[in-house]
């Protein structure tokens, strides 16, 4: 199935589809001198990153005035296709590597999108700076860590009665397990874990976890810690 196809049996709207065929060239284009991602093959390109993306949109919780945080874009996953399904939404794009950095800031400048900023930064310094740290309504995040680390980077910056929306593969609910007491020490509350059925026989999980208490200032913690010694 083609775009168009695939845009239509998930009832998203095709206004910018044209963006996106743009976007997917752009990013193919670039990634011969760069590496971008892995996924070149156009079919699994459009399930694995553009309807993946888009499906945070099937849980109703982002708003046209949403300010949306995506930790560890990459090459713009999710944070791209949701801004470019939805122009109105304010969106922070965040990643260690400036390789990436350099990429979205050109993307930004050829598709003219405003109200989106990526910053070249670490999850762990980042959150600990007031400008970011419980300013976000969403953060969201896909295949940067797992969930106990993940949330430690997250919810920090997740504003209080906002929500930390963690894109997940099949080992999901194994990670929740895991990763249970970490969220209620960071403030969160998991509310529930959505399933989502891909084509190419793709299963993902929406795991949603709603901020319901402010932070410990002791978190995210320094060094490496997240990752190495998860909570
Ligand atoms: N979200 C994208 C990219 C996943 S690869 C996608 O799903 O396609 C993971 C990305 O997270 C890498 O680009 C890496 O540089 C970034 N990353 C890993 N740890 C990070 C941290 N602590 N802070 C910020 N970015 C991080």
């Amino acid at each position: 199935m083609n775009l168009s196809d695939y845009f239509k049996a998930y009832n998203l709207s095709e206004e910018y589809i044209s963006d996106f065929e743009k976007f997917r060239k752009y990013l193919l284009q670039y990634n011969k001198k760069t590496n971008i991602t892995r996924i070149e093959d156009e079919n699994e390109f459009n399930v694995k990153h553009f309807l993946d993306s888009l499906s945070l949109f099937k849980i109703g919780l982002i708003k046209n005035d949403s300010k949306i945080l995506d930790l560890g874009t990459g090459g713009g996953f999710p944070g791209i296709p949701l801004k470019l399904y939805n122009r109105d939404l304010d969106i922070t794009l965040v990643d260690s590597l400036n390789k990436r950095i350099k990429f979205l800031e050109s993307v930004i400048e050829e598709f003219a999108l405003k109200n989106i900023r990526p910053i070249h930064g670490r999850a762990e310094e980042m959150a600990r700076d007031e400008n970011f740290r419980e300013s976000f309504d969403i953060v969201t995040s896909r295949a940067v860590a797992r969930l106990s680390t993940l949330s430690e980077y997250c919810l920090p910056f997740t504003k209080v009665g906002g929500y930390f929306i963690a894109m997940k593969g099949p080992e999901a609910a194994e990670e929740l397990k895991e990763g249970k007491r970490a969220i209620n020490i960071l403030g969160g509350q998991v509310e529930d874990l959505v399933e989502i059925k891909l084509p190419l026989e793709i299963t993902h999980y929406l795991l949603i976890i709603k901020k319901i208490n402010m932070t410990d200032k002791k978190y995210p913690r320094a060094g490496g810690k997240p990752k190495n010694k998860p909570l």
